[in-house]
């Protein structure tokens, strides 16, 4: 059993191809016996993530900044609903309670949080694995921007080796 971060969108129009992999993704973590730790809001695919896990039975942990808890929809049904004074903060908190991240297709925010824990693990301050699914192609542009970035030695090679790119949930399952 581990405690599984999944960053993913916020945003209230999503096709349901993307809300569809989030409950699925929640309940598949709970499923394994996994603890979920996500954003603690009730919007968009962070919603879904966390419905999911608990309707198959799983333990939640919402973290969520207090200047958020209205427009993110606090998730009061979380079985710990971490609120915190600064969005620093909050990663710093998801970050200390997972022992692993899940990231699936978001946006700025996602983006965000995947770069925090991608920087400081390639800086070498935390061991813990980063798992990106790059379901449909969703992240080939920043794949590709990337590799560009390798290649004018703006990023280490080594960098991109502390995440590990899947193509689906069941790939990103097998490797937790
Ligand atoms: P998005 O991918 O833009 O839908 O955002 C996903 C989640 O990231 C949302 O819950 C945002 O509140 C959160 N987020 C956005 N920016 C930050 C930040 N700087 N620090 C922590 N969380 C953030």
């Amino acid at each position: 059993m581990a405690a599984i971060c999944v960053f993913c969108a916020s945003s209230t129009t999503l096709s349901p191809v993307y809300l569809t992999l989030a409950t699925e993704t929640g309940a598949a973590l709970a499923r394994a016996g996994h603890v979920l730790v996500s954003g603690g809001g009730t919007v968009g695919m962070m919603g879904a993530v966390a419905a999911g896990a608990r309707a198959a039975g799983g333990h939640t942990v919402g973290v969520i900044p207090r200047a958020l808890e209205d427009r993110e929809i606090a998730d009061r049904d979380s079985a710990e609903l971490l609120v915190t004074e600064t969005m620093a903060e909050r990663k710093t908190v998801m970050v200390d309670r997972s022992d692993a991240f899940l990231v699936l297709p978001g946006g700025l925010g996602t983006l965000d949080e995947l770069f925090e824990v991608w920087t400081i693990a390639g800086l070498g301050l935390h061991p813990k694995p980063i798992i990106l699914v790059n379901l449909d192609g969703f992240y080939d542009g920043l794949l590709a921007w990337l590799d560009r970035a390798v290649a004018d030695t703006m990023v280490r090679p080594d960098a991109l080796k502390a995440i590990t790119v899947v193509e689906d949930l069941d790939a990103a399952l097998a490797l937790l």
